[in-house]
């Protein structure tokens, strides 16, 4: 074993990125930034980037604002992991109604976002692969077996259990008492997704923007304007999409989408049959605890991914929580005192960014994103999108 995990050419840039580079020239120059727009879009991920073909597709003329390289934030990051819903609840005491609704939401855009990549042509690599949900304690599984029949009759999930001797059909390591299988979940490659929603942008005719970073919104007669780092844009309306990057741009949002620092690592090249030994039905794994490990195979299944949440909100000074075992054991896949097989260590990690983030809703009931890739789940839109201006209780849904 080598004395340091890092393998030579290591990078700390997503791996993602290696197959979608982020282009700091992509979209419109500057120079072509519009005095006014119908609608302004704040954020250039998936939400604001689906909000955008919606309503340009609807008639509107749309300016997507972006302050980094187009798709700098979660939407080019993640862990590509695609399911109806699962996580709702999760960790919260929902009324059973409320519970339910969100749930059949849940499942309902998960073969919505099918639909999307199949009708507009995307490669995303995509893969109905299904989920392994690996639980952490014995009462974990417990409660997830509780769970089984509900997620099947409301969200049609193909959910079953796996006793614990089970666990190595899906995952080389002992450190769960068994887990769920979904198999109503699937994989993307999510820079490729992200490509393509910004190929399909494009095509509807919204005028994307990278490195133009949107100010104070302000009221302006009728309508809004939106300072940006270029000059003042009017419009009829703003969508704020910016997850949990906002900082000071909404107080509103600041206050509801909490910045959670989120770690991914890619190994090395480990061989096609080696990554079939640590997951061998090429499930995504994910697992029951709040500050939850995940894992898969990248899409070419060369090489294992694997990401986690740190606990506290510094960016953790040796990388990763992981890294705190010593630096030359890697937990991974996570193991017990007792053992279990290891792979070689990890040797390419790559990051969010420091400090960074996927957003989350103050009362953590659900990701600020809802879990879900591309569409406002309710909940999603009430805590990370929000239409400046509107009334009520922020909610939007598009479809
Ligand atoms: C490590 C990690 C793993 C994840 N794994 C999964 C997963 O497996 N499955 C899943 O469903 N979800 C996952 N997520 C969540 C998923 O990535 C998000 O739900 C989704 O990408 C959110 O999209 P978005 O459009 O809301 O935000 P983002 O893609 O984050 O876009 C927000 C954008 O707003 C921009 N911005 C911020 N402020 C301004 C400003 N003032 N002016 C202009 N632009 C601004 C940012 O630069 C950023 O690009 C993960 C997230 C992370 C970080």
């Amino acid at each position: 074993m080598s004395d340091s995990i890092f393998a030579e050419g290591f990078r700390t840039d997503p791996y993602w990125w290696d197959a979608v580079p982020r282009d700091a020239g992509a979209g419109l120059p500057a120079e072509a930034l519009p005095e006014r727009a119908d609608v302004v879009v704040v954020g250039s991920g998936y939400a604001g980037l689906h909000a955008a073909i919606t309503l340009s597709r609807a008639g509107s003329e749309v300016v997507v604002l972006e302050a980094g390289p187009l798709g700098l934030g979660a939407s080019t990051r993640n862990g590509g992991m695609v399911s109806g819903g699962v996580n709702v609840g999760k960790h919260a005491s929902l009324d059973p109604a409320t519970a339910d609704e969100m749930l059949a939401e849940a499942a309902e855009s998960y073969g919505w976002f099918e639909g999307f990549i199949r009708d507009e042509k995307i490669d995303a690599m995509y893969q109905r692969c299904g989920r392994f949900v690996g639980a952490h304690t014995r009462a974990a599984w417990q409660k997830q077996a509780e769970e089984v029949a509900r997620l099947n009759d409301i969200a049609d999930s193909g959910a079953s259990m796996v006793p614990a001797d089970r666990t190595h059909d899906h995952l080389a390591s002992d450190f769960y008492h068994g887990g769920m299988l979904l198999d109503r979940s699937g994989a993307v490659h999510p820079a490729k997704l992200h490509h393509g929603v910004l190929s399909v942008a494009e095509a509807a005719g919204v005028s994307l923007f990278g490195g133009i970073r949107a100010g104070a919104i302000t009221r302006s007669g009728t309508g809004l304007e939106v300072e940006t780092s270029e000059h003042a844009i009017r419009a009829g309306a703003v969508i704020i999409a910016t997850n949990g990057y906002s900082g000071d741009l909404s107080p509103w949002h600041q206050r509801r989408v909490v910045p959670v620092p989120s770690y991914q690592i890619a190994t090395e090249e480990l061989g096609a049959e080696r990554v079939t030994e640590l997951f061998p039905t090429h499930r995504m794994i994910a697992d029951t605890k709040r500050l939850l490990y995940y894992f898969r195979p990248s899409p070419d299944r060369k090489r294992g991914l694997f990401g986690g949440r740190d606990a506290s909100r510094r960016v953790p000074r040796a990388w990763l929580p992981w890294k705190r075992r010593g630096d030359d054991e890697l937990a991974w896949p996570p193991r017990r005192s007792d053992g279990g097989r290891q792979p070689e260590p990890a040797k390419r990690l790559f990051r969010p960014q420091a400090g960074c983030v996927p957003g989350f809703s103050q009362d953590a009931v659900v990701p600020a994103d809802g879990g879900q890739i591309l569409r406002f789940p309710r909940l999603a839109g009430a805590s990370s999108g929000r239409v400046a201006g509107a009334r009520g209780r922020p909610r939007f849904r598009l479809t």
